[in-house]
């Protein structure tokens, strides 16, 4: 289709080498055609323009000092993509990879995502180039403070608000708020993922794997079918898989898989949680250690991998999770998905299926559901973060776990009901992109050319 063409030709001369990014606008384009077509105004207003570009996009050095005294420069970014439904909210992801273009992929998503909520919440993603593997305690508090000392200029509880991602968690956001706090003097939920010593919320921790798993399983009953009893296949060892095999355990489903960054295990007997929990969450070492205390287990470490795909996808099992990172399910997975008889697809991670794997899985009817509809369980508790931390209230585990529940059935039915009315029915893809789209277009139009 032309203006897709025409979209991403024009970014590839104003942003050039941003492939991530490239990908992650074609796909919601793509899925925009009939709207597009039907509802002139969006041509009229120029949204398309105005959406894929951030409204702002913010580069700075990090520098910080080792623990033996040699200095590092690292990258650090915050897009702010859109603020048409509120406040700019989205992760820092630290990870030696990162890029502008991977910024900006994520950051485009989560407007999308976080318009899918049906929260009052706009879209922005940051991080840094930063590894913090084998890095001391010190050493990640003197990074995290050297990167507030720039971010605190623009981030603030109405305005931006940045929550955890790869490489981030509850160690990192503690140190990120105390510096955002000594530099401004100010206590406030500039951040969510916080620790529940001093403004957390309960179930944030947990909430993209249970959320995840929520969406699955509004997917399977939609279909008339179950979770419990099912063989599930799960990607990633980090904060998403740990909750998501966590709650597989609880609704009667069987984890056989999880990986990291070394390689992948596939226990039999399902996965062991406590020792992986231990093993990534407090020992924070590679999932290889895990054959060591599961003997039926088997490690495959990445040299093993099929060349043209993830070892994890190549094992029989019903559901698919993958939890990991962007393009980790390729169209071979994606067949061998097929053929081993797998039946739904729910993504934790963003973007984790290159888009002609999401091409086969679609053509083949399984059930597929979209990383920023299936995975907006933690922006969500994010939000419900915000609200607790703005009227100073604390809601209890089951209060936060009901509303998690509620509005990934919300987010699967706005989904699913689009899809309908586009005439795309069980296209989750499109009816996800297209509610998202059309709820921030609608709200840029009303607010008008700025
Ligand atoms: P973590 O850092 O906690 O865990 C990431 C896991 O994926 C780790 O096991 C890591 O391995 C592995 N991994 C990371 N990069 C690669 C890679 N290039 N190849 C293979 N394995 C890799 O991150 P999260 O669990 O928080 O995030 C996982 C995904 O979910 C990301 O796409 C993120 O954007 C998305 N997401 C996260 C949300 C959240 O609330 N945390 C919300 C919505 C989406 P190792 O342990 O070896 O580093």
């Amino acid at each position: 289709m032309t203006y897709v063409h025409e979209t991403i030709v024009a970014l590839q001369r104003s942003s050039p080498a941003q492939t991530e990014f490239y990908q992650a606008v074609e796909e919601i384009l793509e899925s925009l055609r009939a709207v597009l077509e039907t509802e002139e105004r969006y041509r009229r207003h120029a949204i398309i323009e105005r959406i894929v570009e951030p409204e702002r996009q913010i580069m700075f050095r990090v520098p910080w000092m080792d623990d033996h005294g040699n200095i590092h420069v690292n990258k650090g970014y915050r897009v702010e993509f859109n603020s048409a439904l509120g406040p700019y909210k989205g992760g820092l992801r630290f990870h030696p990879n990162l890029n502008a273009g991977i910024i900006k992929f994520l950051g485009f998503e989560q407007v999308f995502k976080n318009a899918l909520t049906g929260l009052p919440i706009g879209g922005g993603k940051g991080g840094a180039n930063f590894d913090p593997k084998g890095r001391s305690d010190a050493e990640i508090m003197r990074f995290c403070q050297s990167f507030m000392n720039e971010m605190y200029r623009h981030v603030g509880p109405n305005t931006d608000v940045p929550a955890g991602d790869v490489g981030v968690g509850a160690r990192e956001i503690g140190y990120l708020f105390g510096q955002y706090k000594r530099l401004t003097g100010r206590y406030e939920g500039v951040l969510t993922g916080k620790s529940l010593l001093w403004g957390g919320s309960l179930v944030r921790k947990e909430a993209t794997g249970y959320g995840c798993v929520y969406f699955a399983q509004e997917m399977l009953a939609n279909q008339g079918l179950e979770l419990a009893g099912r063989d599930c296949l799960v990607s990633g060892g980090g904060n998403v898989a740990i909750y998501l095999i966590e709650k597989l355990y609880q609704c009667g489903a069987r984890p056989l898989t999880c990986s990291d960054s070394t390689g992948t295990i596939h226990d039999p007997d399902g996965i062991k949680l406590e020792t992986l929990k231990t093993l990534k969450e407090v020992e924070k070492v590679s999932l290889k250690n895990y054959v060591q205390r599961h003997v039926r287990a088997h490690f495959i470490p990445l040299d093993d991998y099929p060349e043209d795909g993830h070892a994890v996808w190549r094992i029989p099992g019903e559901l698919a999770f993958p939890c990991a990172t962007q393009n980790e399910l390729t169209r071979a997975d994606a067949e061998a998905l097929v053929n081993n008889g797998c039946i739904a697809v729910s993504e934790g991670a963003n973007m984790p299926s290159t888009p002609d794997a999401v091409d086969l899985l679609l053509d083949a009817k399984l059930l597929y559901g979209p990383g920023k509809a299936a995975n907006a369980g933690g922006v969500a508790t994010s939000q419900f973060e915000m609200a607790q931390n703005a009227s100073m209230q604390r809601w209890t585990f089951e209060q936060v776990d009901t509303q998690l529940k509620a509005i990934m059935a919300d987010i699967y039915a706005r989904a699913r009901d689009t899809a309908i009315k586009y005439e795309a029915p069980g296209n989750i893809v499109l009816g996800a992109n297209i509610a998202g789209f059309t709820r921030v277009a609608d709200a840029m139009i009303e607010q008008g050319l700025v």
